[in-house]
């Protein structure tokens, strides 16, 4: 991944916004050395026979960051930029996350160093077959359960569960976001791009403001972005950008979303699109708009772009999508940052539904799916923003704080500290 040079690295970025929080709620010098650090971090080989019959040896990682209430939880995630570094931070995020919306997981991630878009789906499913068998003994229902991310889905998850399952016996809960026939939840496909909307639509209640023609722009429209795009399109909002890897589109008066979903379900990238103007991913963050989602990859916005985004609000759909030296520029040109541990904490959430189903051999209805996504969402907003208020300090101090706290009473109680 690359970096600015005015920002650290993803993992000392991370335990730079734990160092903030905790100093809000002065947390002991121990606690937080033990929370800046993975609990264990794994890091294979994966042998991949490509189908032309050449050898290729990837690296894969699994970094478990803290299970202190409960088993490790996280994505696993396939791309070029994948290192140890960045998978430390994002296990770390996913502490904080599952904490925030109170969910009985730790955090965890994954990840193979690789580009799957240029593999067969026989590679893809070999890859992911093997790697599963490197980091097995340390999965499981109630130890470390997977999910998808970054050009992972549905089938990704299914060989995960399959290839578990044949070691183990029958384990559909080891992992989550499988296909419906598999144990699936209905509703968790469009769970983090739906939380991302329950969060903005709580946001703007608390603002005395309404979502009806506020305009959009997301950058992305994989699962979150098209999700999102989708139901802000359903609630009135005007989405004037949405972007993939070949650039994005832009229409100031609204872009029409179930026209693009078309297009884009039928294989073909944006850039092909016969809607609104062009425009690459660099220009997408600095268009004027209320709001501004960045759905793809991290570190989009830092302390050399901050200046040129025009929007008031960022909803960090994607997971660490702002750097500390842009954090800092946004909130002294009075930008607010709805920070990822809140804004995606759709997925995770929907997980831990699909999960418990699966543990209790028990299926919900959607509604129930999606009103429950939503109780839960707007409990975490809300316990963010009282914080916020009380201490006087940003959406992202507050909600790592709440975090910090739950993690470390949960530490201390289980005397994972003593040392014994
Ligand atoms: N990859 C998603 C995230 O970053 C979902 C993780 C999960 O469901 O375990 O939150």
């Amino acid at each position: 991944m690359s970096h600015t040079p005015l920002d650290p690295s993803s993992h000392e970025a991370v335990n730079h916004y734990i160092g903030q929080a905790a100093d809000i709620i002065d947390l002991s010098d121990e606690v937080r050395r033990s929370l800046s650090t993975p609990s264990r971090e794994l890091a294979v080989q994966v042998p991949v026979r490509l189908d032309n019959g050449e050898l290729q040896i990837l690296h894969g990682f699994r970094v478990q960051h803290n299970d202190s209430r409960g088993p490790y939880k996280g994505g696993i995630r396939y791309h070029p930029s994948v290192d140890l570094n960045e998978v430390r931070a994002l296990a770390s995020l996913m502490t904080w996350k599952t904490a925030l919306v109170d969910l009985p997981f730790g955090g965890a991630k994954g990840g193979i160093e690789v580009d799957p878009t240029v593999m067969s789906v026989y590679e893809v499913e070999r890859m992911t077959r093997r790697f599963t068998l490197m980091v097995a003994d340390q999965l499981g229902p109630y130890r470390d359960i997977p999910a998808p991310d970054v050009n992972t889905d549905a089938q990704v998850m299914a060989w995960i569960m399959d290839e578990f399952s044949d070691i183990n016996g029958y384990s559909p809960a080891v992992v989550t976001g499988k296909p419906l026939a598999l144990g699936g939840a209905p509703g968790r496909e469009s769970a983090t791009g739906l939380g991302c909307v329950f969060v903005l639509e709580a946001f703007l209640e608390a603002n005395h403001l309404d979502l009806i023609g506020k305009r959009v722009a997301i950058q992305g429209f994989g699962n979150v972005g098209r999700h999102m795009a989708w139901e802000l399109f359903r609630r009135g909002a005007k989405v004037t950008a949405v972007s993939d890897v070949s650039g994005g589109v832009f229409n100031p008066g609204g872009l029409d979303i179930p026209q693009l979903s078309d297009h884009v379900r039928s294989g073909k990238l944006l850039n092909t699109a016969d809607e609104g103007d062009h425009v690459t991913n660099d220009q997408l963050l600095g268009l004027g708009c209320d709001i501004l989602a960045p759905a793809a990859l991290g570190e989009v916005i830092t302390g050399a772009n901050a200046a040129s985004i025009n929007a008031r609000v960022v909803l960090e759909a994607a997971n660490y999508p702002v750097t500390p030296s842009g954090d800092v520029a946004l909130r002294e040109r009075g930008v607010t940052v709805i920070p990822d541990v809140l804004a995606n904490a759709g997925g995770v959430t929907g997980s831990y539904f699909e999960w418990t189903q699966n543990i209790q051999q028990f299926t919900w209805k959607v509604e129930r799916f999606n009103s429950e996504l939503r109780d839960r969402l707007v409990t975490a907003f809300t316990d963010v923003n009282s914080f916020a208020k009380l201490h006087d300090c940003s959406l992202r101090e507050a909600a790592y704080a709440i975090g910090l706290q739950r993690v470390s009473e949960a530490t201390k109680l289980r005397g994972y500290l003593s040392g014994a």
